[in-house]
């Protein structure tokens, strides 16, 4: 009886706790308010143009090739994967540009390139944080997270003193990377997260060094060919797919739950996994009085919300051969462009991130043209006085493309412009439901973090379940992925 699932939302979340539970001989039937699966991993294909919506980087690929061996599938047979090194080209304000490499060797020669005796700094930072992801692995993040005993142990705290995470990524830089270049790519490549790398913990450096460690990896034709896996695995698997379907309600009676409501049917179910965003199914999915208190519907207000994201696509008429996949501009006001964000104001001066697959992929490059996406990080919703109105857009463009220019080999970029188009936190708001436009889930401050984030789990309903960027395990395609796998341990116990 309790084997009829109902999955609310077709992103990444979604998509792999429904393999895991069909593996396990669950009947599961995913609802997708959108036409096209994936969230927010998607795709945009327009006059002749294709482009990666918003997530890019892929880090730790083993968590994404597990998933079909976890179910009996050989990942081969569904996409293919390879290694990326460099793994970024970073430029500067002052002209000069690094190459930051996974191979050993090629960074200690970048890094003594950029200064003398750097490498063994460098190689210290990667070891202290690498101890951290250990720790946070072992103990955050592939645990439930549901009982204050996970936490209030010796063990636990024993390890949270190893980590130490009060102090910021920045003070915690500054004591280890006596390079100003080398520490703004840290901070920059910590901040993927959404929080502000100034004021939270340092904890997210493991950000930059497992990608050093394991390298960054590319899924051939862009990450949604990664989606199509998914759903293609899902469908063999037995699983069911309903797009265009928009839950309005999920049905709890006796706390318990009895199905979804969608506009217009009723569907029952023994067991709703909620993959749409924690805060927004909270205001308008869930009754009150079935709500666990710290993310109650009143406290929605007092949640600390990630940034959001502005992304320019640009279609162009020519290859730029001296561009990597992932590139990144750091400029001139480094802090300032990386706080902007978090206090309510868009930077002049943004620091970019460039993703430029067409760098190796020939599914992004027809007939000599090429796809980029420019982004930058601005304030979510939450702050009113900003309005992504046309006039806004306008100003966000100019700021990129001043910017751009001062890229060597980027500064006519402009007139190579044959396609345009862009998101906005809106875009992400309206289209995925993402609570205040925010990108990377709720904040992971630490009193948003672990056993205190939304839980995987309802305290109160029965056979209710939530997974995804504002739950536990947090933001990150790996770290759903992995926390799909968490969430799956937590239904199968709770049949015992
Ligand atoms: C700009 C940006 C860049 C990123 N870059 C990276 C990166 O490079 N690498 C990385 O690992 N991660 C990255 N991420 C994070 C990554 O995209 C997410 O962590 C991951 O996609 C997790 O998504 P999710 O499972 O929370 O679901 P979501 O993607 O939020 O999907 C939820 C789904 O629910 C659907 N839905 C909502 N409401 C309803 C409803 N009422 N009924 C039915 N369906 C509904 C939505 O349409 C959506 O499809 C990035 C995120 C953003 C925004």
């Amino acid at each position: 009886m309790d084997k009829n699932t109902i999955i609310i939302g077709g992103g990444i979340g979604g998509l792999c706790s429904g393999i895991r539970l069909l593996s396990k001989g669950y009947h599961v039937t995913l609802l997708e308010k959108n036409k096209q699966i994936g969230g927010k991993i998607n795709i945009l294909k327009d006059n002749n143009f294709k482009f990666d919506l918003t997530a890019s980087i892929i880090m730790t690929p083993k968590i994404y090739t597990d998933i079909f061996k976890d179910v009996g599938k050989n990942y081969e047979d569904y996409f293919k994967i390879h290694k990326l090194d460099p793994i970024y080209k970073v430029f500067y304000d002052d002209k000069t540009f690094y190459n930051f490499y996974s191979d050993t060797n090629k960074m200690i020669n970048e890094l003594e390139n950029l200064q003398k005796g750097l490498s063994t700094n460098f190689f210290n930072f990667l070891s202290k944080s690498y101890e951290k992801y250990f720790i946070s692995k072992d103990k955050i993040l592939n645990q439930p997270m549901i009982n204050l005993k996970e936490i209030i142990n010796f063990s636990f705290i024993k390890s949270m003193g190893k980590i130490n995470p009060l102090s910021s990524t920045n003070n915690y830089l500054n004591k280890l990377i006596c390079n100003e270049k080398l520490k703004n790519y840290l901070i920059f490549t910590s901040m993927f997260i959404g929080v502000n790398p100034y004021t939270n913990s340092n904890i997210y450096t493991l950000i930059p060094t497992i990608s050093h460690l394991y390298g960054l990896w590319y899924i051939e034709g862009g990450l949604y060919e990664y989606i199509k896996a998914l759903e293609k695995l899902f469908i063999d698997m037995g699983g069911k797919i309903i797009t265009n379907c928009e839950v309005k309600n999920i049905l709890i009676e006796n706390n318990q739950v009895k199905g979804v409501k969608t506009k217009y049917k009723v569907l029952s179910g023994d067991l709703i996994i909620c993959n749409v965003d924690y805060p927004f199914a909270i205001k308008n999915l869930i009754n009150d009085e079935s709500l666990d208190n710290k993310y109650g519907k009143n406290n929605l207000k007092n949640i600390d919300y990630s940034c959001s994201v502005f992304i320019l696509y640009l279609g162009l008429d020519k290859i730029y051969h001296n561009l990597n996949v992932h590139n990144i501009y750091i400029s001139k006001d480094f802090k300032n462009s990386i706080e902007g964000p978090f206090r309510g104001y868009i930077p002049s001066d943004p620091s970019l991130y460039i993703y430029y697959p067409s760098a190796i992929d020939k599914s992004f490059k027809v007939n000599n043209h090429s796809s980029m996406n420019i982004m930058i990080r601005v304030p979510n919703l939450s702050f009113n006085n900003i309005n992504y109105n046309n006039n806004q857009i306008k100003v966000l463009k100019k700021y990129i493309f001043n910017t751009l220019k001062n890229i060597n080999g980027l500064e006519s970029i402009e007139s190579h412009v044959i396609y345009e188009n862009y998101l906005t936190p809106l875009d992400l708001r309206d289209k995925y439901n993402l609570y205040y436009g925010n990108a990377f889930g709720i904040s992971h401050k630490i009193s948003q973090s672990a056993y205190f984030r939304p839980h995987l789990k309802s305290k109160k309903v029965k056979g209710l379940y939530f997974i995804g960027s504002s739950t536990h395990p947090g933001n990150g395609a790996s770290v759903v992925i992995d926390g799909s796998k968490v969430l799956c341990d937590i239904i199968e116990n709770n049949k015992k």
